[in-house]
């Protein structure tokens, strides 16, 4: 760690990803003098490459634009790199470095031969229109397409990248490359190769996450109080299926401040998350004012500060604090699974597990969108559309296999469950050995 800090000084997000990995598999590390031999975690922990290039555009005005691209090509160990692509103002290559990082040992949970990847661009999608967001990611992938391919790497969607985006991306590589298959991309739309249940399955799988993880601990979340930040693409999975499940989610949060909904969110109000989302305002004080009297909106505070059994994180890296977790217990709060790539900070993470509160990681919580990708793409190879009901029969199985394997290699000797280790120990040996077989390359 000391000798990754003092070369890549300032890549915080990057540097806070290696250093939980790194925590967890001290003890197996050291079990195993073979990995160290191929020094296993020294190659482990830097990209295999980064690809960096110039994004211009035209704005709506007729006033050029450049963005930066990024694709961050992380470990190819088990499969073809498989990740998301983001878009927001803040992205970096130390952010992407973290999310490739981690979508290397998520990918090995799902079950499915896929290596890790994370690309994207700091291009602001607020307040663009649909003509900009076009002309933006047909600029992105002219340069892109050349980085990917089904067999190689395989994109999809991340925050500010959804169905639209995905749309765009897609007509231009097939422009481009002259190569009509569906596979080059993940989170398709219907009538040209998408996975039925792909856009729910984050929060689906999520879900069935949590419900493993509560039943092992003798709990269930029938008739439960949810709170959840986010209202993207994931949260809205989350929220109908935790509706599905019989529980009542009170919040909702966005950058603006937080809707407290104390009878629960309806099937109504999810529906219109999708038209706050597609307007690209990003507030979710609309809900309390198209629902007047069902969801009060209390500007400038989090989900954290509403009473609940059940926290869901759902938005960005590092969006709950030390100060949220202890709020959070403090009203009653006992679980916390992280559905946003490394939501918690390390404090809040500490907090929870030493103050009773169940708590699961990302990297295994949200596995089922990746995992959901994956199984698009064998639906892609095989040229066939599976039923809603096989996808989500699969994406349950996967999910129970990641929640097994945390418990396989996350169980303490005191008989607690210590999922981050369980994720972390389970992600890596599998990477580990797949390198370890494979050479010196
Ligand atoms: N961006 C999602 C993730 O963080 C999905 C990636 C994918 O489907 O390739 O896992």
């Amino acid at each position: 760690m000391s000798r990754l800090q003092a070369k890549y000084p300032g890549e915080s997000e990057y540097l806070q990803a290696v250093q939980e990995v790194l925590e967890s598999i001290e003890d197996v590390y050291n079990q195993h003098p073979e990995f160290e031999k191929a020094r296993i975690v020294e190659r482990m922990v830097e990209p295999d490459r980064i690809f960096t290039f110039r994004v211009t555009w035209t704005d709506d005005k007729g006033e050029v634009r450049t963005n930066l691209g990024y694709r961050v090509q992380f470990n190819s160990a088990i499969g073809p790199y498989k990740g998301g692509l983001r878009f927001h103002r803040a992205v970096t290559p130390s952010m992407l470095k973290f999310l490739g990082f981690e979508q290397t040992f998520k990918n090995a949970l799902t079950t499915l031969p896929m290596g890790g990847a994370k690309g994207g661009s700091d291009f602001d999608p607020a307040g663009k229109s649909d003509a900009e967001i076009m002309r933006f990611c047909q600029a992105f992938m002219l340069e892109l397409w050349r980085c990917i391919g089904p067999d190689q790497d395989i994109p999809a969607g991340d925050v500010g990248v959804g169905g639209r985006e995905i749309g765009f991306l897609n007509g231009m590589y097939q422009k481009l490359a002259r190569e009509y298959h569906t596979g080059v991309l993940t989170g398709k739309g219907m009538t040209w190769g998408g996975s039925i249940l792909r856009p729910e399955a984050t929060g689906f799988g999520a879900l069935y996450f949590t419900q493993h993880l509560l039943h092992k601990a003798g709990k269930d979340i029938k008739d439960k109080t949810v709170a959840i930040s986010g209202f993207g693409n994931v949260a809205w999975g989350a929220v109908k299926k935790a509706m599905q499940l019989g529980a009542k989610v009170v919040a909702i949060s966005g950058p603006d401040g937080v809707c407290h909904v104390p009878d629960g969110m309806t099937a109504e109000m999810n529906d219109y998350m999708l038209e706050m989302r597609a307007s690209n305002r990003n507030m979710v004080e609309d809900l309390a004012t198209r629902f007047p009297g069902k969801a009060k909106f209390i500007a400038g505070k989090k989900a954290w500060s509403i009473p609940c059994d059940i926290a869901l994180p759902c938005a960005f890296q590092n969006e709950l604090s030390e100060d949220d977790a202890r709020e959070l217990k403090a009203n009653g709060c006992w679980c916390c699974c992280e559905v946003s790539n490394m939501g918690c900070q390390p404090g809040a993470i500490h907090f929870f597990q030493h103050n009773g509160v169940l708590f699961a990681p990302g990297k295994a919580v949200n596995a089922g969108g990746v995992a959901t990708s994956g199984l698009e793409m064998t639906q892609n190879a095989q040229h066939l559309s599976w039923t809603a009901q096989e996808v989500d029969d699969r994406l349950h199985q996967i999910m129970q296999s990641i929640h097994e394997q945390c418990v396989r290699y996350g169980t303490q000797a005191d008989g607690s469950i210590d999922y981050v280790k369980g994720a972390n120990i389970a992600g890596f040996m599998k990477v580990a050995n797949a390198m370890l077989e494979q050479g010196i390359i």
